[in-house]
């Protein structure tokens, strides 16, 4: 069973107090689509313009992302150009230039409309609406989002905050979206806005999950060199998904849960490089072995 990813796909000029790197493979739909496919098939809904590389279109179908979604428009693709500072996580955009975003609908092939598990990750919140209106009865459906949207189309984020099952963005959006200062609080607001389940990602702290009564608290795998944390969070939410889907069954808290540790997992490895390049070497082997390491690490002692 495939997942479907509908989301930005960019060539990303990224800098960091130590490198700068022009013109990567980038945007939330790339980072996103590649995370799920080590647990799952894909069907990627995005647009390139005729500028876009072959070699990033075959490294997507190496990956055995369907790309029969994918549309080609005339002109430069999407450009989104960010700077971080010394301590890695605070950023800022440089520059974005929309190119063949500017027009794009996402436009669904027949035989996608069926597919059980959704990831709309970041774009404007009116088009993962539209995503969702050529869906027929999809089982789960996670949203993603940022400042910018909740900043100028918060009207239509809050039209779609009911139509998805499970809201996925960071600390700082989490307390602009809902003007709460705890995180608790802004979850169950959230919550009440529509989606039955909340995680909100807390960077290099690790992310919270909320649910059914329920709350989880996953920490961050401690890495000791940070290199580029660019599309970690897409990373997360492409793993969570691909996670779920290949678990099959009914989803819950439970294999929420599971899938909020998968995620994690799979987004401190691709911090460690610049763009994607990380994933590109990946192992089902590495992220095993990094899972049982992190398992070990987040273990408590009780004291009876
Ligand atoms: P993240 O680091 O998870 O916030 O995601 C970074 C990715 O988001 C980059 O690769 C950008 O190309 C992409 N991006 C930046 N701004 C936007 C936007 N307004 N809409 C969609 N994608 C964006």
């Amino acid at each position: 069973m495939p997942v479907l990813v509908v989301g930005s796909i960019a060539l990303d000029t990224v800098k960091t107090p130590v490198e700068e790197h022009a013109d990567l493979l980038g945007g939330s739909a790339s980072y996103a689509s590649v995370g799920a496919s080590f647990f799952s098939a894909v069907n990627l809904v995005g647009v390139v313009g005729d500028d876009f590389p072959k070699a990033h279109i075959e490294f997507f179908s190496q990956r055995e992302i369907d790309l029969t979604g994918l549309q080609k428009a005339q002109g430069r693709t999407f450009r989104w150009s960010g700077e971080y500072l010394w301590d890695l996580n605070t950023r800022e955009t440089r520059s974005v230039e929309l190119n063949v975003f500017e027009h794009f609908t996402p436009t669904l092939p027949a035989d996608y409309r069926q597919t059980q598990v959704v990831l709309l990750a970041n774009i404007a919140p009116k088009l993962q609406g539209h995503v969702l209106d050529q869906m027929e009865r999809p089982r789960f459906v996670i949203a993603d989002t940022m400042d910018l949207w909740i900043n100028i189309a918060r009207e239509d984020l809050e039209a779609l905050l009911p139509r998805v099952d499970m809201l996925i963005l960071n600390d700082s959006e989490a307390r602009q979206l809902t003007q709460e200062t705890s995180l608790i609080k802004a979850g169950a607001r959230i919550r009440a806005m529509g989606p039955r389940y909340v995680a909100i990602k807390k960077g290099e702290h690790g992310c919270l999950l909320f649910g059914d009564g329920r709350f989880f608290s996953c920490p961050a795998y401690p890495l000791e060199d940070i290199h580029d944390p660019t599309g970690a969070g897409d990373t997360f939410a492409g793993g969570l998904a691909g996670y779920l889907v290949s678990q099959g069954g009914e989803v819950g808290f439970e294999q929420l849960r599971k899938a909020v540790v998968m995620g994690s997992v799979l987004a401190s490895f691709n911090v460690e490089a610049f763009s994607l390049e990380r994933l590109r070497t990946l192992s089902a082997a590495d992220i095993q072995a990094r899972y049982e390491m992190f398992r070990l690490m987040s273990q408590f002692e009780v004291v009876e």
